[in-house]
């Protein structure tokens, strides 16, 4: 299993605040506290997107802040603690788009590890417009669709870069 770096990687044990060492659990070196025995577990980020398609192609959207300013990406977000990933995708795509959209299944599971804030596993959805005008929200400078063989060449994080290599390709 490769080692990421993990930008939440702690120094100070989370439950009795002592400077952390290192212990072996499960054949991985994790930050450890010898004073009381927690042991810190890195965990993989969860995300949401939503693959919107019409006959003009697939709907992305332009990433207004860093990571990747000005790249191209499905609409997506982290899935917050507690939260469905089935409502994180629908609210996403309220948030980043101004669509109510329905879900009409999993595309599929991706990885991606080249965002700085987390590795991360990407849920695909495959979802319909069902109301709303199209309106790029805060977080997006634009949202557009594109055909098939058009897509810009700077697509934002490795999960969605394999999806709409998939999606080209013809198999989602
Ligand atoms: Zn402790």
């Amino acid at each position: 299993m490769p080692q990421y770096p993990d930008p939440g990687r702690p120094l100070y044990c989370a439950r009795c605040a002592a400077p952390l060492g290192e212990q072996k659990r499960g054949g991985v070196v994790r930050p450890a506290c010898a004073v009381c025995g927690w042991v810190y577990y890195a965990k993989n980020a969860l995300g949401a997107a939503v693959l919107i398609e019409s006959a003009n192609g697939v709907l992305l959207v332009q990433r207004k802040g860093e990571p990747y300013q000005g790249y191209w990406m499905l609409p997506a977000g982290f899935v917050e603690y507690g939260e469905r990933p089935d409502e994180t995708a629908i609210r996403e795509a309220l948030e980043e788009l101004g669509l109510t959209v329905t879900l009409n299944g999993l595309i599929g599971v991706y990885f991606g590890d080249d965002d700085p804030r987390n590795v991360a596993i990407l849920l695909v959805y495959r979802a319909t417009i069902a109301g709303g005008e199209l309106r790029p929200g805060d977080d997006a400078r634009a949202a557009a669709f594109f055909r098939r063989g058009a897509l810009p060449p700077r697509i934002a994080f490795q999960g969605h870069r394999a999806v709409l290599r998939d999606w080209e390709a013809g198999g989602t």
